[in-house]
């Protein structure tokens, strides 16, 4: 790599970059964090890093901020998901490029980062032949993997080139990237392994955001006496929707996640009868609808209603209040103003749940996670020890449980009064789910 990669970087310089960065791609940022600065820092030191930093921290300008610091600088990154890289592209216009662009040719001296799926990357031979050309070989290179838990978690049968990753070493022979928001330690170690990392830092905080209030409550079983099927889920939908009637566009945003699509349906069902004429902001269309469902099978393959549901809540006064959502609605989508996460039923591991709750609070003000759960749910094979240990603990602070799976020690919380149901059970929950009686 030539002598561009023996770069000191301080303040000053920095400054420079993100004043440049900010101009080219409109944004404002006036400095790096704390760990973003020590994760560039690691790799213009020419080692590998490892990224752990929660949703919201602002893991992709590590590597976009690279151009604006290295000069002849190509940043590539493999992603899963084209939803991520669609976001990315459209973020990095004109600078970036991706298989599904299918240009002829790249301008290597405007194209600076290059996004590919794991799958692509590993078999196309435009690929190859670009990373093999004399011309890229000269540029300073960064290799990013993005959701690099999906490694680990994906790199079996389903998805089993995330695996192969490393192969991709011996065509481009630069310092190495892994981003991730949910890894234990063991995960790190594992993910090192996988991608073959010898000489490497890990940068990394923990997943509960100090700006998330984290409750936990039991919901009914279907099995007690008196209960139907629905009335677990009645339990949760009722007293939401009531306060969606009531607040209508000051409903802040909230998302309920469910575990399979025919509850996400009678969530949506149960919200019409509900609403009546409110739960269209508009003429009645489906784009009007202040509810929406998301999940895997919802529509075909061009995924509109998808799009229009993450950049309408991307936007300040998003039309959309309440979505009831599976997994599907997860890695990648930047929405930036949700406040609430609802979970009508643990998911199957922690990470996951991190995951998902992290979904809130993007904005840095005060969120709210709630995860319901019942005795069948602890009864399933289909958890995790800890998952079921997160549910039924009732001494524990629910952060420090966190970060004591993610290896990291609770520091005395800023505002002791968002921490959590166990910290403070006056924490303010907003629904009232006392009226339908918890069996
Ligand atoms: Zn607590």
């Amino acid at each position: 790599m030539a002598d561009a990669m023996e770069i000191v970087i301080n303040s000053q310089s920095i400054t420079d970059a993100l004043q440049k960065y900010c101009s080219e791609f409109q944004t404002n940022i006036s400095e790096l964090k704390p760990l973003q600065f020590k994760a560039v820092q690691t790799l213009l030191s020419k080692k590998d890093c490892i990224c752990a930093l929660p949703t919201g921290y602002g893991k992709s300008l590590i590597y976009e901020i690279l151009p604006f610091i290295v000069p002849k600088c190509i940043v590539i990154v493999i992603v899963p998901l084209n939803a991520i890289i669609e976001q990315q592209i459209l973020k990095l216009y004109g600078q970036s490029f991706s298989m599904s662009m299918s240009k002829d040719t790249v301008d290597l001296s405007i194209t600076k980062y290059f996004f590919f799926h794991p799958e692509t990357v590993l078999i196309s031979l435009e690929v190859n032949k670009l990373f093999r050309s004399v011309k890229f070989q000269d540029y300073n290179k960064f290799l990013v993997i993005d959701e690099a838990h999906c490694v680990i978690e994906w790199g079996g049968e389903f998805r089993k080139d995330f695996k192969r990753i490393y192969q991709l070493k011996s065509l481009v022979s630069c310092p190495i990237l892994a981003l991730s928001a949910t890894i234990t330690k063991a995960g790190q170690t594992e993910i090192a392994k996988c991608l073959h990392l010898t000489n490497y830092e890990v940068v990394s905080a923990s997943p509960a955001k100090d700006n998330m209030k984290m409750v936990v409550m039991n919901r009914p079983s279907p099995n007690s006496k008196g209960n139907t099927s629905f009335t677990p889920y009645d339990y949760i939908f009722v007293p939401v929707l009531q306060q969606l009637k009531s607040e209508i566009d000051n409903f802040e945003i909230t998302i309920v996640y469910c575990k399979t699509i025919n509850w996400i349906g009678y969530g949506y069902e149960l919200a019409k009868q509900i609403l009546g004429d409110e739960f269209h902001s508009g003429k009645p269309s489906e784009k009007t609808a202040r509810v929406m469902m998301y999940h895997s099978s919802m529509e075909g393959s061009d995924g509109k209603l998808k799009k229009h549901i993450v950049e309408t809540l991307q936007t300040e006064r998003s039309t959309i209040r309440l979505i009831i959502a599976s997994v599907a609605l997860g890695m990648g989508a930047d929405l930036r103003h949700v406040k609430r996460v609802i979970h009508a039923g643990p998911p199957t591991s922690l990470e996951t749940y991190i995951q998902e709750i992290g979904r809130a609070g993007r904005s840095h003000d005060d969120a709210l996670a709630i995860l319901f759960f019942n005795k069948s749910d602890i009864a399933s094979a289909h958890m995790t020890r800890e998952m079921k240990d997160y549910c039924v603990n009732s001494t524990i602070c629910r952060r420090s449980l966190v970060n004591q799976y993610f290896g990291f020690e609770t520091q005395e919380v800023k505002q002791f009064s968002i921490c959590c149901d166990l910290c403070n059970n006056e924490l303010g929950i907003e629904y009232d789910f006392s009226k339908l009686s918890a069996n």
